[in-house]
C-alpha cells in the first residue's frame, strides 16, 4: 500500500524502529528494493534526490505508485533534499507522498519561513514534510546538500523549529556525513545530543549519511528515537561493483536482463543488512 511519511513514521516512532529510505535512480534498483522489502516484510521509503529526478524524470513516479499500491508492505515515495518551494510543488503534482525541504544552509528564521510555507501547502493535499536543522557534512562531490564541516543541531532550536513549522519529521546533524568516508576520517555519532533532542522534540527524527558509522552506533541511534535513515551510497556501490564484475567477466554481454540480475542481488544483500540493523524486518504487520 502507498501511504504518506507521517503515517509510516509515527508507527515507527511508537514502536522504536527505523524505516530505511533507499535512494534509487533506475527501475532495476527500485524493483530490487521492493523485492527485498517484501521478502523481509519491512516498511520502505523510496527516496529520489533532485539529481535522480532529473535522470529518471517525474514520469517514472506513476509506475512507482502502481507498484506501491499492489505491494504487501507500506511504501512512501519521498522527494529527498528539496531545495525550493517550486520543486516541492512539482513533487506534489508528480505523486510523491512525502517531501523533504532542506533549507538548513539558510539562517534559522529563513529556514523556518520556507519550511513552514512547504508544510502549509503539502498538508492540504496529505503529503508529509521532513525539515532539516543543523548541517550534515558532505564527504565527496557526490554528497547531497551539506558542507565540509558539521554544524550540530541545537536541541532548543529544534523544539522551536518543530513548533513554528509543523514539520512531520526532522533531519538532525549529530555526526554523520553524506557520501563515502575517506580513509583518514572516522565518523562518530553524538548519542547524548540525540537523546537530548529526542527529549524535547517528540516527532520522528531522521539520520542522513550514516554509511560509514559503525553498525553498533546506528543501532543505538535507532533505540534513541531515529525513525528514518537514508541509505544511498552503500546500495549503489554494491550494485555497481557487481555490475563491473559481471561486465568484465563476459565482455559480450549486452542485454540488461542478463547484466542486471546479479547487481540487483548484490544490492538486495546490502539493503537486507540495513533493514535488520534498523529493526524494520517484520514491522509491516503493524500497518
Ligand atoms: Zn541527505
Amino acid at each position: 500500500m502507498l501511504i504518506n511519511g507521517k503515517a509510516l513514521l509515527d508507527v515507527a516512532n511508537a514502536n522504536n524502529f527505523a524505516v530505511p529510505a533507499f535512494n534509487i535512480s533506475d527501475w532495476a534498483m527500485f524493483t530490487g528494493i521492493m523485492d527485498i522489502s517484501e521478502e523481509l516484510q519491512a516498511p520502505v521509503i523510496i527516496a529520489i534526490h533532485p539529481d535522480e529526478v532529473s535522470h529518471v524524470t517525474t514520469d517514472l513516479i506513476q509506475a512507482i505508485r502502481s507498484r506501491a499500491h499492489r505491494s504487501s508492505v507500506p511504501v512512501v515515495i519521498h522527494w529527498d533534499h528539496g531545495g525550493t518551494y517550486e520543486q516541492m510543488l512539482v513533487a506534489i503534482q508528480a505523486g510523491f507522498t512525502s517531501v523533504m525541504i532542506d533549507a538548513s544552509l539558510l539562517p534559522f528564521e529563513e529556514n523556518v519561513a520556507l519550511t513552514k510555507k512547504v508544510v502549509d501547502a503539502a498538508h492540504v493535499v496529505g503529503v508529509s514534510v521532513e525539515g532539516e536543522l543543523g548541517t550534515i557534512g558532505a564527504n565527496d562531490s557526490y554528497g547531497e546538500a551539506g558542507a565540509a564541516e558539521i554544524t550540530y543541531t541545537d536541541p532548543a532550536d529544534a523544539l522551536r523549529f518543530v513548533q513554528e513549522t509543523g514539520v512531520d519529521s526532522l533531519a538532525v546533524a549529530i555526526g554523520t556525513s553524506h557520501g563515502l568516508y575517506p580513509a583518514e576520517k572516522s565518523p562518530e555519532l553524538k548519542l547524548d545530543l540525540l537523546r537530548e533532542i529526542k527529549g524535547v522534540v517528540g516527532i520522528p527524527l531522521v539520520l542522513h549519511g550514516g554509511s560509514a558509522n559503525p553498525d553498533e552506533e546506528i543501532g543505538q541511534a535507532v533505540k534513541l528515537g531515529v525513525n528514518k535513515i537514508n541509505i544511498s551510497s552503500d546500495i549503489k556501490v554494491a550494485y555497481h561493483e557487481r555490475m563491473r564484475e559481471v561486465l568484465g567477466t563476459d565482455r559480450k554481454l549486452r542485454e540488461p536482463n542478463a547484466i542486471q540480475p546479479e547487481p540487483i542481488a548484490a544490492l538486495k544483500v546490502t539493503a537486507a543488512q540495513k533493514i535488520h540493523l534498523f529493526d524494520a524486518a517484520g514491522q509491516a504487520t503493524l500497518y
